[in-house]
């Protein structure tokens, strides 16, 4: 195994609107999907779909989502094998709200996402430590992702922090192993409590993550690009320009890429280079797990 997922899965019921409704206003959405998500299962799509053997522990509702899910990841020929029912939970669930400008709103139900626990990292030990890396977002709790990233520290397995979404009560002591902190601005701003309005401002707010002790941070900026910083090295790559049609799941797209090329042997600056391209690329299509590129749509963008 290349890569162990360590989130959530969520099924995606996306309505595409003209507008945002107002408070007590009903509107219509002209289209509908429905899609699988979440953002642990994203990640480990993408990463997949460039060819990355990828392992996912996660938890399903006992619903029809959740044997879509299961179904879903095994598409993508990710392995399954810690990926456990809840009886009597729902699945993880996220309507998504896309209007005409490509801006979005999500809620989130995460279901049968909370009860993914320190317990099942044990029981999936032996796999894990064969992994050479462990990629953990917020939708799962918290004392479950802690215990990852000491599990990851304690057997010399590198591991990727998405902290998203956004959390107040993200223990900072408690993150500062991870090799890779991958903010979006907003959980930048959340994290350091400082304004994040300009470059600057950006660079200034990581600074303070690396001066804390975190070793690659590496924020997205959205069509700007992103901004990697660690003690003694900052850089910041662009955004390709792109026409974009949906930016739901960027962000994930971005991490999963990075991910199957950084257990690939690229160095950090190329990977982020491959996850710049990426997930320009899942900009332009609509949908999550489905807008994303395959290795040969990657190779003849890159032409
Ligand atoms: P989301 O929550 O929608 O998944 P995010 O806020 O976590 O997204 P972003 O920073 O918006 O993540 O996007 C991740 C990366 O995707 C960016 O660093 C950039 O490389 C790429 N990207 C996002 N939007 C665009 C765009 N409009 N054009 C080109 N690239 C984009």
């Amino acid at each position: 195994m290349d890569i162990a997922v360590i989130g959530s899965n969520m099924v995606d019921l996306i309505s595409y609107i003209e507008r945002m409704p107002k408070e007590g206003e009903t509107v219509e959405a002209p289209n509908f999907e429905m899609g699988c998500g979440g953002k642990g299962a994203n990640q480990a799509v993408a990463a997949a779909k460039l060819g990355a053997k990828v392992t996912m522990l996660t938890k399903v509702g006992d619903d029809l989502f959740g044997d879509g899910t299961i179904k879903n990841l095994e598409h993508y020929g990710i392995d399954t094998e810690f990926v456990k029912k809840v009886p009597g939970s729902s699945s993880g669930v996220a309507p998504i709200f896309v209007d005409k400008e490509s801006k979005n709103r999500i809620i989130i139900i995460k279901g049968a996402n909370q009860y993914l626990s320190p317990e099942d990292i044990d029981q999936a030990a032996t796999k894990l430590k064969k992994c050479s890396l462990i990629v953990l977002q917020l939708e799962i709790p918290l004392e479950t992702i802690y215990y990852a990233i000491q599990f990851g520290y304690k057997n010399q397995i590198p591991v990727i922090l998405n902290p998203a979404p956004a959390s107040k009560d993200l223990d900072f002591n408690r993150i500062l192993t991870c090799d890779y902190l991958m903010p979006n601005e907003t959980e930048l701003e959340l994290l350091t409590g400082l304004p994040v309005q300009t470059e600057e401002q950006v660079q200034h707010a990581a600074k303070m993550l690396v001066d804390k002790g975190l070793k690659n941070v590496i924020v997205t900026l959205g069509q700007s690009g992103v901004l990697w910083m660690t003690r003694n090295h900052v850089q910041h790559i662009k955004a390709h320009k792109v026409q974009a049609t949906d930016t739901t799941g960027a962000g994930d797209a971005f991490i999963g890429c990075f991910a199957h090329f950084i257990t690939h042997n690229y160095t950090i600056e190329n990977a982020l280079k491959m996850a710049t391209a990426f997930a320009a690329l899942s900009v332009t299509k609509r949908g999550t797990q489905s807008s994303y590129p395959t290795t040969e749509d990657l190779k003849q963008f890159l032409k």
